[in-house]
């Protein structure tokens, strides 16, 4: 019989095995190599047999050469920043795969010389908010405010609300933001209180523009007020608007969200947003506004070190123009339908022998939308050691613990996706 650690196969004859030759085509060499070597190392432990190495590197391959895994979203969170924010539409996947390699993004087919760059994406942009006069697209949303410090404010005055200085999270900060691209940050007002008289009392020859930003991760109630746009707009200087999470008109069910159409109309100067909140789109900064801002804005230096690449640009425009966008969808739900779900889904675990039931549960925007605003929805709930389990599975499947109870949300999975809960579910053996 000998050692069996004689019989592992040797590494090229793995490579040459026809499945994972096949898997270096598209991963790479290298990707395949060190998963064969690992299951190769197993073998040697004893931990598998020789006869099962290929099968052990087969396994072990990631889905693509990214690290990047794909999850299942049933955290009831609609915009999760640690999931990556908005999941694409299926409209704009496929444009990203086709803008992937030559493309006319900087090209006029037509006269063979240079064009406007993303110019189908602003248009597209344009289109939804006709009120904009100049449409402008940078890497996030923070870059849109500096880029109107920089351009609108350099060494002068911002003018904010105390009850508006915001962290956005890790750490990060508007205000110091602001401070960074050479503002001077003149504060007004108090955190629970801000009246337009307060805004007035410190405009000046140094004044910049007057900001407004949305509180979009917290509320403050009780014994509240703030200015509106509107009423500051009467003041004489550009508004700028941060509405935070993109939504180009209003939506049903967020009546206090700001969107870009509703500000520009009450007078902002400027509108700037995030493409990848409950636009659905891609991680951009949008901007909206008087044409002449937004081309002072688009031709300073600085506007090359934030501007968008091609499949940002691809993406966008296909989130304004095509399919509605998974964020659109979950928040549109009927939540009459996912409790259906949550209860079929359940009832197929159960059979199974899985302690499962439907329940009702809570959904929120999340990622800087809506804060406070609670969303009706159904869960399946599973004991609450599933969470690790289901975590560590294929795909993974993220939830949330909640009254020591594993809930899987349904308002945030695509009803496409409920036969792959169902099994990932029913092979994590929880
Ligand atoms: C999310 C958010 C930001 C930051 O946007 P990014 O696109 O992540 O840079 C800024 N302001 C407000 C009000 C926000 O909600």
């Amino acid at each position: 019989m000998g050692d069996p650690r004689r019989r592992i196969p040797r590494t090229d004859a793995l490579l040459a095995e026809p499945r994972l030759a096949k898997a270096a085509d598209t991963l790479g060499r290298a990707l395949v190599k060190s998963a064969v070597v690992a299951a190769q190392d197993r073998a040697r432990a004893g931990e598998i047999a020789p006869e099962d190495v290929a099968e052990a590197a087969l396994a072990a391959l990631p889905p693509t050469a990214s690290s990047l895994r794909p999850v299942v979203n049933a955290t009831g969170v609609l915009v999760h920043t640690n999931l990556g924010r908005a999941p694409l539409s299926a409209a704009a996947l496929d444009a990203v795969r086709a803008a992937g390699g030559a493309t006319d993004v900087e090209f006029d087919l037509a006269t063979g010389q240079r064009a406007r760059r993303g110019r189908g994406a602003l248009a597209a942009l344009a289109d939804a908010v006709p009120d904009a006069g100049g449409v402008h697209v940078v890497n996030n949303n923070a870059a849109a405010l500096l880029l109107c410090a920089l351009t609108l404010a350099p060494g002068r005055e911002i003018v904010i609300s105390r009850g508006e200085l915001v962290e956005i999270g890790d750490g990060f900060r508007i205000p110091e933001l602001l401070a960074a691209a050479g503002a001077r940050l003149r504060e007004v007002g108090t955190t629970n209180r801000t009246r337009v008289a307060d805004y007035a009392g410190a405009l000046g020859p140094d004044t910049g523009f007057v900001l407004k930003v949305h509180p979009s991760n917290f509320r403050v109630t009780g014994f509240t007020s703030e200015a509106g746009i509107a009423e500051l707009a009467g003041l004489g200087v550009p508004v700028v608007a941060d509405i935070g999470s993109g939504l180009l008109c209003p939506h049903p069910a967020l009546p206090g969200e700001p969107d870009a159409t509703s500000a520009l109309r009450a007078g902002a100067a400027l509108v700037t947003a995030s493409g990848d909140k409950l636009l659905g789109g891609p991680q951009a900064g949008l901007l909206f506004g008087e044409r002449d801002l937004v081309e002072r804005l688009r031709r300073h230096p600085v506007a090359r070190a934030l501007r968008v690449d091609k499949l940002t640009l691809a993406a966008l425009e296909a989130t304004v123009r095509g399919t509605p966008p998974p964020v659109r969808a979950a928040l549109d739900a009927d939540p009459a339908r996912l409790r259906e779900r949550a209860e079929l889904l359940a009832d197929a675990l159960a059979r199974r022998g899985v302690d499962a039931s439907a329940v009702d549960s809570v959904a929120a925007v999340g990622g800087g939308g809506a804060p406070g605003v609670e969303l009706p929805s159904a869960a399946v709930s599973l004991p609450a050691r599933c969470a690790e389990a289901l975590r560590a599975g294929t795909p993974p499947v993220v939830g949330r613990v909640e009254h020591g109870r594993c809930l899987l949300d349904l308002r945030t999975v695509e009803e496409d996706d409920d036969g792959r809960l169902l099994e990932a579910v029913a092979r994590c053996g929880c």
